[in-house]
């Protein structure tokens, strides 16, 4: 990057550019909203870029620095002037200064001792917006709603990710409907990022020393918002070849690659921290993948304040706080006894500690020989206090651990939870807050996590909420019939299919939309049990339905990608034709389409195997009802009229009889509920008691499953504690 660059992207700097051109101002001004991520949840400043030139906007992912990299100073003034944007280019400007100049928050009143220390947040992906691909799925846009909230908030937070230059893949069918994945890299000088620098104003290194080598890395700083986050990266001179490309993708290679990564991320991010002059006075570690941070942050207390190891844990541990969001024992990273050696033997110098007690850090029985290192227990084990990510993850969770603590009964195991919620603006359509903001109270949006203001959707006019919901459903088709018919195009299909793609589905059908990871106790093909029942429904000349899916496979899946090419496949069945489409390449973009636009959202896991699921969540803001097994956050969050329930909880010991259960509670429950619902129409074509539904679900569930309301639980319920060393915890809900 440039230095011109990283000045204005800085936009505190802008006094720098006194004596440059009017053109130059404007030109600044828009490079400094886009180098803040700040824009990715405001919808004016989104169509304000948009409107610069709308094909190349979609053409370049919703990038607005590579946007602005294809014009002038000149051509942009002569471009604004065209579209009338020079007030909305100030007026943006100055709001994206005023929030970052410390307004009043929730936090100034609530989270005093944070101030001087802050929140240290590690998480192996940030899903923060499509054009920055450093996210694979949930875990990731959990982690950016979390710091999007912590923003808005104002809670004191730095986060600490990976910078991934491949990211994860985009995904493409082949024409026997079999997932491809192709890997692109990043252009660096597109993303708003600039290499942080220490505490002494040099750009940022650090080194992890281990017994085969050492292993550096560089740091970026994102903004976003109020909150900084530093990713990461190993491509740097001075790094072996293959270490260059150690952080390249997410989740791809071995166990060695797995180990060094997380060495990065949680090693290496403690030493950024401190590099950067920052002292956490809360480590939050987002799943296990971080957890090797702690043993660094135990060095540093051993070699800065004399302690004993034994005192430097009992102290760490005071500090760090853990979330846990596997419910399955095989889904948590281990490593053998050598692997950890190798890497950690020379941090394990500095502990002075043998192999044996490192690897008793990591094990359930800590003198088994024969037990690999898990990470999540030994975040288990320095973690002050550990939460799942719902109520009933939480029991799953106490359940699965109660072995680490034989000595209490399950239910004073300590691990909590906290359930998951999403960034209000970020998953809202603009149409929608616009009606909210018409009857909401002025000010509303600074309590977006809280129960009052959303209790006013029942003063919405019913007519008014059903009008925008088919408004929202209109660009979602029109998505869909975008994206399908490039989808048929790249595969060569004929010219007459093309076209057909472009007319796909029906506005006035009852439209269903199934989004997330193929991963087989997903169960995506839980709705083609019965395709004879299900084409039925479908073809309805009075009642039809239609489906939208969409989902990547890890590409080590078979039997995930299996079930994908199963989808495509019966696209093509003359029973599902235009009732069935698969988008490809799943990533924030398509998830934002479809979330906005849908009538139900399914959701049908393999009980309890859903931890929380977050996706639901986005649906609910928009008026999208919810059609789910009663798993993750639907198994709290529904009450019988604010959407429709699979089955009533119960899973059987053979998964072939559970599937066949709830497939059949499935197909009843839309039979029997959802369909007719959604039918049931006034003389004016409207259909009350679905609106009712839909307006009991945003008044029950939008506030709840908010990030805002997450982090504020996080930050009264674990931050403080973990900040102020209060002796007597309070104890997470
Ligand atoms: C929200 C989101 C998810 C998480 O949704 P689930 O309900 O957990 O499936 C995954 N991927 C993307 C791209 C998302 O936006």
């Amino acid at each position: 990057m440039s230095q011109t660059e990283s000045e204005v992207s800085s936009w505190d700097r802008q006094d720098a550019t006194v004596g440059a051109t009017s053109a130059d101002v404007l030109y600044n001004k828009c490079l400094a909203l886009a180098h803040n991520l700040w824009w990715t949840w405001h919808p004016e400043v989104i169509n304000l870029f948009r409107d610069l030139d709308p094909i190349r906007w979609r053409q370049l992912d919703h990038n607005p620095i590579a946007l602005l990299r294809e014009f002038t100073p000149e051509r942009l003034v002569s471009r604004a002037s065209e579209m009338v944007l020079f007030s909305r280019i100030n007026h943006a400007f100055r709001r994206l200064k005023e929030y970052m100049s410390t307004v009043p928050t929730w936090s100034a009143t609530h989270t005093g001792v944070l101030g001087a220390r802050p929140v240290a947040y590690f998480s192996a992906e940030f899903g923060i917006h499509e054009s920055i691909p450093i996210y694979s799925g949930g875990l990731g846009v959990l982690s950016g709603d979390h710091i999007k909230s912590a923003s808005g908030l104002g809670v004191p937070l730095v986060a600490i990710g990976l910078f991934y230059d491949q990211g994860y893949f985009k995904q493409h069918l082949d024409a026997s409907g079999y997932q491809r994945e192709e890997y692109l890299d990043t252009k660096v000088g597109n993303l708003p990022m600039r290499q942080a620098v220490s505490a002494d104003g040099e750009p940022l290194t650090v080194s992890i020393t281990t017994r085969v080598g050492t292993l550096l890395a560089k740091v970026w700083l994102m903004q976003v918002g109020r909150v900084k986050l530093y990713l990461l990266d190993c491509d740097v001179d001075g790094n072996t070849p293959q270490d260059r490309e150690l952080t390249a993708r997410l989740y791809g290679g071995d166990e060695r690659t797995r180990i060094r990564q997380e060495l990065v991320l949680g090693v290496g991010g403690v030493r950024a921290l401190r590099a950067l002059g920052i002292t956490p006075g809360v480590y939050h570690l987002n799943e296990g993948h971080s957890a090797f941070a702690t043993l660094e942050v135990i060095r540093q207390r051993m070699e800065d304040d004399g302690l004993p190891f034994d005192e430097a844990l009992r102290e760490t541990a005071h500090h760090t706080v853990f979330t846990t969001h596997t419910p399955v024992p095989a889904g948590h990273d281990r490593f053998h006894s050598a692997l950890i050696e190798e890497h950690l033997g020379p941090l394990r110098d500095g502990l002075r500690i043998s192999q044996d007690q490192l690897m008793g850090l990591g094990r359930v029985e800590p003198q088994n020989g024969s037990e690999p290192f898990c990470m999540t227990v030994l975040a288990l084990k320095l973690s002050r206090r550990a939460n799942a990510v719902s109520a009933l993850h939480g029991q799953v969770s106490r359940r699965m651990w109660a072995h680490l603590w034989p000595w209490r009964v399950e239910e004073e195991i300590p691990i909590g939870h906290i359930t998951n919620g999403v960034h209000t603006p970020s998953w809202l359509a603009w149409q929608m807050m616009q009606l909210y903001d018409r009857h909401f109270p002025p000010g509303w949006f600074e309590h977006m996590g809280e129960s009052e203001a959303w209790q006013h959707t029942y003063d919405i006019d019913p007519g008014e909420l059903w009008e925008t919901h088919n408004t929202l459903k209109s660009l979602l088709l029109s998505f869909v019939r975008r994206r399908v018919s490039r989808q048929c195009r790249r595969r060569g299909e004929s010219d007459e299919a093309v076209e057909a793609a472009r007319n796909v589905l029906d506005q006035d059908a009852l439209t269903i939309g199934f989004a997330r990871r193929f991963a087989t106790y997903k169960r995506a093909d839980l709705i083609f049990r019965d395709l004879e029942r299900l084409a039925k429904l479908l073809n309805d000349p009075d009642r039809p339905m239609q489906l939208v899916f969409a989902g990547k496979a890890h590409p080590q899946d078979e039997p995930g990608k299996n079930l994908i090419r199963r989808i495509a496949h019966l696209q093509s069945d003359p029973r599902f034709y235009n009732r069935l489409v698969f988008v490809e390449d799943y990533d924030i973009n398509v998830c934002r389409h479809l979330v906005q636009g849908v009538d139900v959202w399914l959701n049908n896991p393999r009980r309890p195997l859903e931890a929380s699921g977050t996706s639901g969540q986005k649906v609910v803001l928009n008026g999208g009802l919810n059609l789910s097994v009663l798993d993750g956050w639907w198994a709290e969050a529904y009450d019988g009229r604010n959407g429709f329930a699979i089955g009533r909880g119960a899973s059987h010991v053979s998964d072939d009889i559970t599937d066949a259960r709830d497939a059949a509670g499935l197909y009843e429950t839309l039979e029997e509920q959802v369909i007719p619902t959604f039918y049931d129409r006034d003389v004016d074509g409207l259909p009350r008691r679905w609106v009712q539904m839909m307006m009991n679900s945003i008044t029950s569930l939008a506030w709840r499953f908010s990030a805002h309301r997450m982090v504020m639980d996080y930050t009264l319920a674990s931050y403080l504690p973990a900040a102020g060393g209060l002796s007597c915890d309070m104890s997470i809900k």
